[in-house]
């Protein structure tokens, strides 16, 4: 009978077992993987530089990144956050830099660096870690868990921990003990729009747009890209964030609204085309560029205003342009992933674990960590810092109130 299984080789399944095997170092523990290759997302994550966690290092600022787990993970980020995540990988001699946008890399660029420090720690600490060990079902038994693999004899344990990511089994299982879910759906993609006239200036960014998704209350202001679908960057990322269930119950079908000019009202924004009108009649407004676009998109969004004089431009098109300005809707058709990067919403709910020791509350014995609770961030690092803390937390506790048994 193993003290710990670990079910699942990912950063939180591996990050666990190692926190469990520090705290009890004479206590057992198993990691069953089903597939041949531990911590497969992290190899590919960030184009392969692994972006391990962001440079936020306030609690209360750090949860604002999740748009599912939020207040759960205030108490988690008190007890283990990037800051930790950053002295824990310097005192096992991998040094993180930081990105001016807060991404955290390894110093090396490579994502092989991340891997080979979670596994060298797990060799030197003993840990087994089986791979093409696919668990097919789990039962609770009177004391401990017993685990059925697809091939081989059943395994027992004492205290399992599920960190099967966003693997519909883990949930499954997570089920059968008595647990509730929320529905599995996408995160963090980017919007189609075909009809968009914008399309063939893919690869132009603005700084700050405010895009808003029409009959509801989603709204993020941050950089816009234009890509050759439709598009992208920061601000489209956040929305698909937090609009995740919204957007999916619309079918990824509905107008999103962009304020290409957000620190200024509709009023302001007439004012300052006004102005140009009366102070520089004889120049036309795609040479003044008031508002400081990259030339093509603002010749794009001025339209046939931009090539008149001002002075022969109606007060009618100046009132056009400052609403086209305020209100440019696009109609979504449909999502793309962002960079492969595939998060999923959903998960075990997060009201029946105890965030101090990750248990579960309604089965004693059995913790959780990572992407199969209900827990998923932005972009730029946080899914895995969730996938460190919530596996530090569960790790810890799994094993420490084990040793005191
Ligand atoms: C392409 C890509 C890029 C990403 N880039 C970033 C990034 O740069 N920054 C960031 O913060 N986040 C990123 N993410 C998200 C991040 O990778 C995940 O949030 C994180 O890996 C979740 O870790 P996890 O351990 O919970 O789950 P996973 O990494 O999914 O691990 C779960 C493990 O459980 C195993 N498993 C499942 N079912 C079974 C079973 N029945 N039996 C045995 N084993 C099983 C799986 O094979 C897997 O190895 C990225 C995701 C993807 C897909």
């Amino acid at each position: 009978m193993e003290d710990l299984i670990v079910i699942g080789a990912g950063a939180a399944g591996i990050f666990a077992a190692l926190a469990a095997r520090e705290s009890n170092p004479t206590a057992s523990v198993l990691v069953l993987e089903k597939t041949a290759v531990p911590l497969a997302k992290v190899k590919v994550s960030g184009g392969g530089r692994c972006n391990v966690t962001h440079a936020c290092f306030e609690p209360r600022l750090l949860i604002q990144n999740y748009p599912r787990g939020s207040q759960e993970l205030l108490g988690p980020f008190t007890r283990f956050q990037p800051r930790d995540t950053i002295a824990w990988f310097e005192s096992r001699q991998v040094l993180l830099k930081t990105e001016p946008d807060g991404r955290m890399f390894p110093v090396t660029d490579r994502s092989d660096t991340i891997i080979g420090c979670l596994l060298g720690e797990a060799k030197r600490l003993g840990i087994e870690v089986r791979f093409r060990q696919r668990v097919e079902k789990v039962i609770k038994q009177e004391t401990g868990f017993e685990i059925h693999l697809k091939e081989g004899s059943p395994l027992r344990c004492s205290r399992l921990l599920l960190a099967t990511g966003s693997s519909p089994e883990g949930t499954a299982w997570a089920q059968h003990l008595g647990h509730t879910l929320q529905p599995p759906v996408p995160s963090l993609f980017t919007f189609n729009v075909p009809t968009s006239p914008l399309k063939e200036l893919s690869g132009i960014s603005a700084p700050a747009v405010r895009v808003s998704i029409a009959g509801t209350s989603h709204v993020q202001v941050g950089p816009l890209l234009i890509t050759h679908f439709g598009f992208s960057g920061p601000a489209i990322l956040k929305l698909s964030a937090w609009g995740a269930r919204d957007l999916h119950a619309m079918n990824y079908r509905f107008d999103c609204l962009m304020d290409w000019v957000p620190h200024l009202s509709l009023s302001a924004k007439l004012q300052v085309l006004l102005q140009l009108k009366e102070r520089v009649p004889q120049k036309t407004l795609l040479a003044l560029n008031p508002f400081y676009f990259s030339k093509n998109l603002w010749k794009a969004l001025a339209g046939s205003s931009g090539d008149k004089l001002l002075a022969n431009l109606a007060k009618k098109e100046i009132q056009a342009l400052a609403e086209k300005l305020q209100a440019d809707k696009y109609s979504v058709e449909g999502k793309t992933t962002h960079k492969e990067e595939f998060v999923t919403c959903g998960g075990v709910t997060l009201k029946e674990i105890d965030f101090k020791t990750m248990q579960s509350k309604v089965c004693p014995g059995l913790y959780f960590a990572g992407e199969v609770l209900d827990i998923d961030g932005i972009t730029g690092g946080f899914n895995f810092q969730n996938a460190w803390t919530t596996g530090y937390l569960a790790g810890t506790a799994a094993l420490s109130i084990h040793g005191r048994r």
